[in-house]
């Protein structure tokens, strides 16, 4: 094989290796936390927190009820037990009761409003954390699909890798140095010939340059530099 031939294969080795380490390194960069789980995660963490805070003022507001109730309680026992005679303490009685019982409608009303308040946080909860099991269940997927696709990846770049080493074997250092400086300089050091062209910078050869790349020995473009090579 003609060494030109031989470094053409190479920086086809070399283009193949560089686009799968770059779909590795995306791969990569996909595992991990997914930001979308964590986020319906630390919402689902709030409402939860908003919920205790509503069951708390809940518990709090119905204890003021009972309070208020065994309150009027006793004192209506005393008003109508028929042990008090003296109208103007009845009717101070009353109004105490009446008070109380003003007070307990409130306290009702605030109880009501907590817990209808409390029924929205549950219905909240319910939906995100159903949201957040099916986030999750996707995201372990995808997760495992990454895996798959990047211990393929792998392989595929071992593969190359030795077909590379093979090659490399095959062609003087020399030669090989000289094509990594082209590669460094132009981002490929080897262009093809396509009708008398250097498909490198897309110029028409000489005769003369054609004539020698078309014998295999290595010629370079006298515009652009690069290794010259006829399929
Ligand atoms: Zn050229």
């Amino acid at each position: 094989m003609s060494v030109t031939k031989q470094l053409y294969q190479l920086q086809e080795v070399d283009l193949e290796l560089e686009s799968n380490e770059r779909a590795l390194k995306q791969k990569i960069s996909q595992l991990g936390e997914s930001s979308e789980v964590v986020e319906v995660r630390t919402e689902l963490a709030s409402q939860c927190q908003h919920l205790k805070g509503l069951k708390h003022q809940q518990h709090s507001a119905e204890w003021e009820i009972d309070d208020l109730t065994s309150k009027i309680n006793t004192l209506e026992q005393k008003l109508y037990d028929g042990r008090i005679k003296n109208p103007k303490e009845l009717t101070s009685l009353q109004h105490e009761v009446d008070g109380l019982k003003a007070i307990r409608n409130q306290s009702e009303d605030k109880a009501l409003e907590i817990m209808g308040q409390a029924d929205l946080a549950e219905g909240h909860i319910a939906t995100i954390t159903n949201e957040l099991k099916n986030l999750e269940a996707d995201w372990q997927l995808q997760q495992q699909h990454l895996t798959t696709d990047i211990e393929q990846l792998e392989t595929i770049l071992s593969d190359l890798e030795q077909k590379r080493q093979l090659i490399l074997a095959e062609i003087d250092p020399q030669t090989v140095n000289l094509y990594q400086e082209l590669k460094r300089q132009r981002g490929t050091a080897v262009a093809r010939v396509d009708q008398g062209m250097c498909r490198g910078c897309q110029i028409s050869l000489p005769t003369s340059e054609l004539q020698r790349a078309k014998s295999g020995s290595l010629v370079r473009c006298s515009s652009c530099g690069r290794i010259l090579f006829l399929a």
